[in-house]
């Protein structure tokens, strides 16, 4: 095991693994240490065979970009090998767009002059059933941040009435209290997602101008109190974008392992979201290329091999339908960005513009053209639920 992995596996928290990373510097050396990775490191490493968190270091390197295609191939084969052909289907529902916090880059920023709309139980019931018309039996509640809308008591009430509509419902609302998480799984809940925009935490401070969310060890602490709490399973991801995406990126990787190794039961995803234009106009600092974000996907396939690989329609369709060999595994289709935004009855602002408008149908019919089954519900449940 590496430095970094012996790191990672005795700490208690994963701020103690990340504060003393990026810290005081830190963020430089980390930039530093992907620059210096030779060509010829990048080829030891791929003779390995199998890869662990320390090797990130070298297939997020520049590098690393010299030798994407065999990368490429190789995670192909992995995913091909621990997942098969299989690619999970699911739906964001938003539930409200109120939110407290001034998140440069996000269209729901509380001073952002955009409609607001916080969805009733009873709406927002209805609108779930709209997504289970389409075929849907994953979904991701999705709400901004405030301390009236989407309460704990709220998503409760909502997740009992929809649970037996889907197999699987994930949640990404504000950061919660382990309490408050076992509150929820109670009610239902199986996933929770939650991004941390950049891990860089001079960044941070600077695109998250005011509310709750500033507190970066507070939201970087969010998946663990979630585990503590029994949560089935956990999703992951910078916004690339906002700081270097190579740095980014290794941390992100650094948060999987530490949740992989400590919380064990649980099972972690990780995501690739780039930023997208939004109402604030706010333009990203450090773009992601394609061709970077081929690269993270296949190191982080090679990495986690047993890992959900997750792509949004953020991506725009013909991106969407390259990237899939490379190592996803879960993708959303048809998705809006604004509470009612399936069933029209109310004007609300979107959190950020969709590339990929594709209906479900259209979406699953190029994942079966492209060789692959789209799959609407996810057979875990089902094996959990007898063999427990
Ligand atoms: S990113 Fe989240 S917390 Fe920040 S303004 Fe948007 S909805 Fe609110």
């Amino acid at each position: 095991m590496t430095e970094l992995g012996e790191k990672i596996k005795r700490a208690r928290t994963f701020a103690e693994v990340i504060g003393p990373l990026v810290e005081r510097g830190g963020w430089a050396r980390l930039q530093e240490a992907l620059q210096a990775v030779p060509v010829a490191e990048v080829d030891a490493c791929l003779a390995k065979g199998a890869w662990e968190v320390g090797d990130l270091r070298i297939l997020l390197s520049p590098a690393a970009d010299m030798r994407l295609e065999q990368i490429a191939r190789l995670a192909r084969s992995l995913t091909l090998q621990r997942f098969g052909r299989v690619v999970v289907l699911y739906v964001p529902l938003y539930v409200s767009n109120y939110c407290q916090n001034l998140c440069a880059y996000c269209g729901f920023n509380a001073r952002n002059d955009v409609p607001r709309l916080a969805l009733s139980v009873e709406e927002a019931e209805a609108e779930s059933r709209l997504l289970h018309e389409m075929g849907f039996r994953h979904v991701l509640l999705v709400s901004g941040q405030h301390q009236r809308y989407a309460t704990v008591d709220y998503l409760v009430e909502l997740v009992r009435r929809l649970r037996t509509l889907f197999a699987s419902i994930s949640v990404e609302v504000k950061p919660l209290r382990t309490e408050e998480y076992a509150q929820l799984i109670a009610a239902g809940v199986d996933g929770v997602t939650c991004y941390q925009e950049t891990y860089d935490p001079k960044t941070y401070a600077d695109v998250h101008l005011g509310g709750p969310k500033r507190d970066y060890d507070w939201r970087v602490g969010t998946l663990e109190r979630a585990a503590r709490a029994g949560i089935r399973k956990v999703g992951l991801s910078p916004l690339y974008g906002l700081s270097d995406w190579r740095v980014d990126a290794w941390c992100a990787g650094m948060h999987a392992a530490f949740l992989t190794v400590h919380y064990w039961k649980t099972q972690v995803s990780i995501s690739f979201p780039r930023l997208r234009g939004a109402a604030g106009g706010f333009t990203p600092p450090h773009p992601l290329p394609d061709r970077g974000l081929a690269q993270i996907i296949c190191a982080f396939r090679l990495v986690f091999p047993d890992a959900h690989l997750v792509l949004s329609t953020r991506e725009p369709a013909h991106l969407r339908d390259r990237l899939l060999p490379l190592g996803i595994t879960q993708m959303s289709a048809a998705s809006r960005t604004c509470p009612s935004g399936y069933s029209h009855t109310y004007e609300a602002g979107e959190q950020f513009d969709v590339m990929d408008t594709r209906s479900a149908a259209e979406v699953a019919a190029a994942i079966r053209a492209a060789g692959y089954d789209p799959v609407w519900k996810d057979w875990d449940v089902t094996y959990l639920a007898t063999g427990s």
